[in-house]
């Protein structure tokens, strides 16, 4: 077989098996929110959020409101929060029936201003010092929103869930969440729903899940830790093929700036990606390989912005022959991570939109 140009397998099923396992951290009745930000962390945010939407599961979350109205725009239907709206973002919110954090009183001020009717959820900070209002601000939150405003949830962002070193930290910042909440309900006299964890919150802290949580790394594969490695399964394969092979003779150079003079012959393969299609040029210079017919073949040179050089001497390859630079079995994105000095979530939503992606549903 020979293969055309580079893609991204989107496998459902592992999608599927993830939710199912982070569900046996919640209570039946405990809500789930996905995170489909940033291309829903490179896998493709409207066939991702058709799946969640036939999948039971309760919220989308995305960063920008830009993203919200691309689901609204492509028919998902389900409720949808905007984690970092603009001040200026308030009648497209309203338009597309988004639902936006409210994190500051500059943005609650002009959100009030012109009345609009969309739930929304406010955000407070408890020590990751991002958004969010403190819990010095309740009194004033209640002076401008009154007993009947429309907040529908309660939040909070953990920063360091996935650390058990700095489990200290963690449990502070839910402690003062709990404290903001009930002041909170005694202020404005109800009693607020609320969502505080994430992926890693979730494994490491599923006593304070609350009404709902939020989950973006662990249901595209990936746990925070090598103790999740056998329980998360990648959603995403990156493969591409080999367009060209040639021979390179001593003294000869490979790629721009000769970023690799030979120093014996060598057999070199071209693959149709590069920096950016979100392989970093931090990768070039043999620091990763790739696997071509389960053997390993390192990068050469240095890796240009369509292509990349692949040493293939000694390997048995032919041209249109697959190269895979990411699945489950081989290395995931974790794996490339460690090597580029990233995090899963960096090598995941790097990946270009340029790049096809395939539904491999069975
Ligand atoms: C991105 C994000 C999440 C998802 O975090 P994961 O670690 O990917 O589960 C949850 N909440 C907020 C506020 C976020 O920005």
């Amino acid at each position: 077989m020979s293969y055309q140009g580079t893609y991204i397998e989107i496998n459902l099923k592992n999608l599927k098996s993830n939710i199912d396992f982070l569900k046996k951290h919640l209570n039946p009745n405990t809500k789930i929110m996905c995170v489909v930000k940033a291309f829903a962390y490179g896998a493709d945010p409207i066939t991702i959020s058709n799946f969640f939407q036939k999948s039971n599961i309760d919220y989308l979350a995305v960063a920008y409101t830009s993203e919200g109205v691309e689901l609204r725009s492509s028919g998902i239907e389900l409720p949808i929060l905007v984690l970092h709206p603009q001040f200026d973002d308030f009648d497209l919110i309203d338009k597309y029936n988004l639902e936006p954090n409210i994190y500051s009183f500059r943005i609650l001020k002009n959100f009030l201003s012109k009345s609009y009717k969309v739930p929304f959820h406010l955000k407070f900070n408890t020590g990751l010092n991002r958004l969010g209002f403190k819990i010095n601000d309740v009194e004033k939150l209640y002076q401008f929103l009154g007993e009947n405003s429309n907040i529908k949830y309660l939040f909070s962002h953990l920063g360091a869930s996935d650390d058990l070193n700095e489990k200290s930290h963690t449990i502070d910042q839910i402690e003062l969440f709990e404290l903001i909440s009930k002041k909170m309900n005694t202020m404005f006299s109800k009693v607020f729903k609320k969502h505080l964890l994430n992926t890693s919150g979730i494994l490491n802290y599923s006593d304070y899940q609350y009404d709902m949580v939020r989950t973006g790394i662990g249901v595209y594969g990936y746990g925070n830790d090598s103790v999740y490695k056998e329980k998360f399964k990648p959603v995403l394969s990156l493969k591409s093929v080999i367009s060209q092979i040639h021979e390179v003779k001593k003294g000869d150079s490979v790629g721009y700036n000769r970023g690799f003079i030979a120093e014996k012959k060598h057999k070199i393969a071209i693959i149709p990606i590069g920096h950016a299609d979100g392989i970093s040029r931090n990768l070039g210079q043999g620091k990763i390989s790739f696997y071509i017919n389960n053997q390993k073949a390192k990068t050469v040179g240095n890796i240009c912005m369509d292509m990349l050089m692949l040493d293939v001497s000694g390997i048995k390859c032919e041209e249109g022959d697959l190269v895979i630079i990411m699945d489950e079995y081989n290395q995931t994105a974790e794996d490339i991570g460690d090597v580029a000095g990233t995090i899963s979530y960096e090598i995941l939503t790097a990946l270009s939109s340029r790049i096809k992606r395939i539904i491999i549903d069975a």
